[in-house]
């Protein structure tokens, strides 16, 4: 990867100086935006054309190297192979695949053959994405796509899918031989502050190194932004006239000021029903009732259902302060009615039973939490059976079906995975990934307003935009 900007400097003086004046021009249209005034040695230009075809005289910026971005330049230049693609990466190329799936990158979710079906798991897109999007690139096609590179892949049982080597290095690998098989170049360490559009309808980029104070500028014809949840992407798409929608954190897990609670983290219930009220609220979400597993933590709840209603109340929740109340239903499977005649049931079987050394098996409820229950109801664990009143035994019975936790905030130290909001979709064309605003623009990944449930959604997002904004702007280059 040795394609760097300081020898687009150097390239054919007669491309820089029309590249120039176009930057002088718009650079006085962007007056109050970060650019500075170019200095005539700090401007960059782009390769010198090697071929004839027009494609090779083009550059395509890809403004990060996450997994829309790396995946989208790849598409592009493998449509235009004279086409010249640059990815600037501000850090690491393809860190959150290196952490993802706890080190294991869930890639994409197999389970969703119907893209009608797919599209429910996104809290943010669901409707849109209803559309063409995954038809054009969806779960089977990205799971194709690593086959035929090699990449061994396995579906679990919940659908989710990893590399067979269980390591999200072999994704990584798979994806920066092929960029650099296909001669796409990367530059890292580097981060795009500034965009304008010039004159002749191409972009005007202020790029800055982590030594430079000040930024060198490149011409692009074509520009995709895949930017992720960073800060620096959304003011670029603002600059070029896109409005955001408020960025918000997306699943995360629930905090619960409760000391007996705590003691009890590392709990698990394989099957609870959790319905989140979020404080003043005022629409109705249906998706705020989920059922899977929970898990206690040391500060409230976590596990997938919970990250899934965090995913749905997300831009609610924000509003709220992150205040609301859990209803769990320990006993999703079981009427209250038959639920009461269980502990009825248990009563008198077990009479002569302490309440803390025999409860129902039906519920699959550890000890522990047992007498955490028996706690909330103000039941001593060394009452015997015999002596609990039919009034404790429906109560106990209910608080099994509807049992309340007041949430106080969300877990802290940037838990979350996925950001909601960015480019709203409506600026888009989801056939093309182009904006509607600015031709030769593209946007693909959680830049964009789209952000999914838990299995490998978020990263189906990403790859499904960005082969959709690879093949229209390779399939533009070649034929322009
Ligand atoms: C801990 C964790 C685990 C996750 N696990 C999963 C999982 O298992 N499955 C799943 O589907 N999703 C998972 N996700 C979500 C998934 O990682 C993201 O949805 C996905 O990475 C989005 O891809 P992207 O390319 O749009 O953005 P990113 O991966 O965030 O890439 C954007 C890149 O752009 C760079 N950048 C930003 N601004 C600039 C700039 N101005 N100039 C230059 N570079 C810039 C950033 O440095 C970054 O590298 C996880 C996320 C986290 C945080």
């Amino acid at each position: 990867m040795s394609f760097t900007l300081a020898r687009f400097t150097l390239a054919r003086s007669a491309v820089r100086h029309s590249r120039v004046r176009s930057e002088a021009t718009a650079s006085a249209k962007n007056n109050g935006l970060l650019i500075s005034t170019p200095k005539q040695n700090k401007f960059t230009s782009t390769p010198i054309p090697t071929a004839q075809n027009k494609a090779s005289e083009e550059l395509l910026v890809v403004v990060g190297g996450g997994a829309a971005g790396v995946y989208g330049a790849i598409r592009a230049k493998t449509l235009a192979p004279n086409l010249n693609v640059v990815i600037i990466e501000k850090g690491r190329p393809l860190s959150k695949v290196k952490i993802s799936g706890g080190g294991r990158c869930n890639v994409t979710n197999g389970h969703c053959v119907d893209t009608m079906v797919l599209a429910e798991n996104y809290p943010r897109g669901h409707k849109e994405l209803k559309g063409a999007f995954f038809n054009m690139h969806g779960p089977a096609d990205t799971m194709s796509w690593f086959s035929d590179q090699g990449v061994e892949l396995k579906t679990e049982d919940d659908g989710r899918v990893f590399p067979v080597s269980n390591s999200s290095s072999t994704i990584i690998d798979c994806l920066m031989s092929e960029s650099t098989r296909l001669g796409v170049s990367l530059q890292t360490g580097k981060a795009v502050v500034t965009a304008s559009s010039t004159d002749g309808g191409k972009f005007l980029l202020g790029v800055e190194n982590r030594t430079f104070s000040s930024p060198e500028y490149v011409e692009a014809d074509y520009l995709l932004i895949a930017s992720g949840n960073s800060k620096q992407g959304y003011s670029l798409a603002s600059q070029l006239g896109h409005s955001i929608v408020d960025p918000v954190p997306s699943l995360f897990t629930f905090k619960i000021e409760d000391p007996q609670l705590r003691d009890l983290s590392g709990i698990t219930f394989p099957k609870v029903k959790a319905t989140l009220k979020i404080e003043n609220a005022r629409r109705n979400i249906p998706q705020l009732t989920q059922v899977g597993p929970v898990l206690v933590t040391h500060w409230g709840f976590s596990g997938p259902a919970i990250l899934r209603l965090s995913a749905w109340g997300a831009c609610v929740l924000a509003g709220s302060g992150y205040k609301g109340n859990l209803i769990l239903d320990f006993a999703p499977d079981v009427h209250i009615e038959d639920l009461k005649s269980i502990v009825t049931q248990h009563k008198n079987k077990f009479a002569k039973h302490k309440l803390s050394n025999s409860y129902p098996s039906e519920f699959g409820l550890v000890k522990r939490f047992w007498i955490y229950l028996l706690g909330r109801q103000e039941l001593h664990g060394d009452t015997l059976w015999a002596s609990i009143s039919k009034n404790s035994l429906i109560s106990l019975a209910h608080m099994l079906k509807n049992c309340n936790f007041y949430v106080t905030g969300k877990s802290q130290y940037k838990d979350e995975f996925v950001t909601a909001g960015g480019v709203p979709l409506s600026e888009i064309s989801l056939n093309t990934m182009e904006s509607k605003i600015q031709s030769r623009l593209f946007f693909a990944g959680e830049v964009l307003n789209v952000d999914g449930i838990t299995g490998g959604f978020n990263f189906q997002n990403a790859w499904s935009g960005g082969y959709i904004a690879g093949t229209s702007i390779g399939k533009r280059a070649v034929s322009s």
